[in-house]
């Protein structure tokens, strides 16, 4: 996924005479080229690709990116983004221990109640793997059901959610839950 998103320049700096600036998106901040947008200034918004600036766009285009984003951060109690970020930097880890040319594909194992919103998580990451080389892998979230202890008729049952945690067997109330809080990259690919 190689999302061009819009960010808020926060900051200007050179490397290795490079013009260079830190972006905001959301909640992510990520280093960005400015080599292509010379007038981009601290405060403006440009356009991100692949770690390039390629455009300046309008404050009003921009803040209806931002409407989404924080529409998306109210659905989680967790923020997604820097979870996105946890997980980039992560597998970027792990690449790089076995030498891996390119990631393709990340497997995620998310449980109903890890506080985590599906939509969001792969939206963030989306913005996180930008002008890294996850750049063009992709996120593939495999769900996880919530599964409890039932105290009442012994064993692992289902769980129901209203009005609390149920046996989906018996309803007596949850009060161990077995699976659900997972929030973990089960499998990568990659091309050695
Ligand atoms: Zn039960």
């Amino acid at each position: 996924m190689c999302l061009a998103i819009p960010g808020k320049v926060l900051e200007e700096f050179d490397r290795r005479g490079m013009r260079m600036a830190k972006v905001q998106f959301g909640g992510i901040v990520r280093e960005a080229s400015l080599d292509y947008v010379p007038s981009a200034r601290v405060g403006d918004y440009v356009l991100v690709h692949v770690g390039f600036a390629i455009s300046t766009v309008d404050k009003d285009e921009a803040a209806r990116t931002y409407e989404l984003l924080e529409q998306m951060d109210q659905l989680t109690e967790l923020n997604a983004p820097v979870i996105a970020l946890a997980i980039v930097d992560g597998v970027l880890e792990e690449a790089e221990r076995h030498q891996a040319r390119q990631v393709e594909v990340v497997h995620l194992r998310l449980g109903r109640l890890s506080g985590v919103d599906k939509e969001a998580l792969q939206f963030s990451y989306g913005i996180a793997c930008q002008q890294t080389a996850l750049c063009h892998s992709r996120l593939v979230i495999e769900d996880v059901e919530v599964v409890i202890d039932c105290p009442a008729c012994g064993g692992e049952r289902r769980a129901q959610f209203f009005p609390l945690l149920l046996c989906s067997v018996c309803g007596a109330a949850a009060e161990h839950v077995v699976r659900g809080k997972e929030l973990e990259i089960s499998r990568l690919e990659i091309t050695a």
